[in-house]
């Protein structure tokens, strides 16, 4: 999808995704619908909401009719019974206080927040919200304080949030900017917000995009904008420094089907010591599978948390390496590219 439906939004040519699906109205009671017949609609909704068929349900929203976003978040409260969000399927209950990997039950809290200006020249100013609670376990996180323990910051409530974004766009802020840890683990939450929301701000989603096929179904008609990490160009490095199994194909299937939904950067953060085994595979996939997308080579790799432990991860990038991933990627041939040193 390239930019263009992130800048239509930015300039209010279109409304967000997220803000269509709220439009667009559904059945007034889910409760005794099951799941594949709600998954069904849901599909059948999404499909409306980009062939802009939707529309004209746009302008008969009654009161009390639920919409597409409510039927995400059933659907969601549902997945949260016996949570698969991730493909590392913990099966817990969520909705009853018991937690996954991710370190998350029902509730979601931010540890930091603010105006940013340090993001892709495009988003910024951009309103940050950054989640505790990651399913990775990236060695060399750089806010791992916030992201391993969680409960630590605000407790995220709707009302909280629609105020925020009242302010943060009186300051300047153009989106609204997910971030973590990783949001998508924090989804119930995250959507309830959006609920609470009327301030048609488009919505970028920065993520780790280790999700199941479910969880991109839910992004979908919410997401505006995906800011999308492919960290690791081979499932050994994935394991070995983030901790998740079959990493290269849930990331490569995740990023095809964001580019379908959404705008789309992908990010790679350049490793020490890997150049070879991660940024040449992740650079020559990329140029392949999704030429038309923005890639963000990221120089500016800087070791913490675990990384001290790792001979290959506790330094910063030489300029011979920087200098090296700059030939690689020019290779790759990308029509837009950013870089960050
Ligand atoms: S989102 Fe959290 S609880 Fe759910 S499967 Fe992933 S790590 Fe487990």
């Amino acid at each position: 999808m390239s930019l263009a439906h992130y800048r239509a939004v930015v300039y209010k040519k279109r409304l967000p995704f997220w803000k269509q699906s709220k439009l667009l109205t559904v059945a007034d009671d889910f409760s005794l619908i099951s799941t594949e017949q709600l998954w069904k609609l849901h599909d059948e909704l999404i499909r409306s909401l980009h062939s802009g068929k939707g529309s004209k349900k746009r302008t008969s929203l009654r009161e009390n009719r639920s919409s597409l976003l409510d039927l995400k978040l059933e659907l969601t409260r549902r997945i949260y019974k016996s949570c698969t969000l991730c493909p590392l399927s913990c099966r817990v209950d969520r909705l009853s206080g018991e937690v996954g990997r991710c370190g998350l039950a029902k509730g979601a809290w931010v540890f930091r927040e603010g105006l940013l200006v340090s993001e892709e020249p495009f988003v910024i100013p951009t309103h940050e919200l950054f989640f505790s609670g990651c399913n990775m376990g990236c060695k060399f996180c750089q806010a791992w304080e916030g992201v391993v323990q969680t409960k630590v910051g605000i407790e995220f409530t709707p009302n909280w949030f629609a105020q925020l974004v009242e302010l943060r766009k009186s300051q300047g802020a153009v989106n609204i900017h997910f971030v973590g840890g990783e949001p998508t683990v924090n989804l119930l939450a995250t959507l309830e917000g959006l609920r609470a929301l009327e301030i048609p701000l488009p919505l970028v989603w920065n993520t780790n995009l280790f999700a199941t096929d479910e969880a991109m179904k839910l992004l979908d008609g919410i997401v505006d904008l995906f800011i999308a990490d492919f960290k690791f160009g081979n499932d050994k490095c994935a394991w070995s420094i983030g901790g998740v199994e079959d990493y290269v194909a849930t990331i490569q299937s995740n990023l095809v089907k964001a580019s379908k939904i959404a705008s789309l950067v992908v990010r790679h953060l350049v490793m020490p010591d890997h150049i070879d085994c991660c940024l040449k595979p992740v650079v020559f996939w990329i140029s392949e599978n999704l030429p038309d997308e923005t890639f963000h080579l990221m120089l500016n790799y800087v070791p913490d948390w675990k990384a001290w432990g790792e001979p290959s991860l506790c330094r910063r990038l030489t300029e011979a390496e920087k200098e090296w991933a700059k030939e690689i990627v020019k290779a790759g041939g990308f029509k837009k590219m950013l870089v960050t040193e």
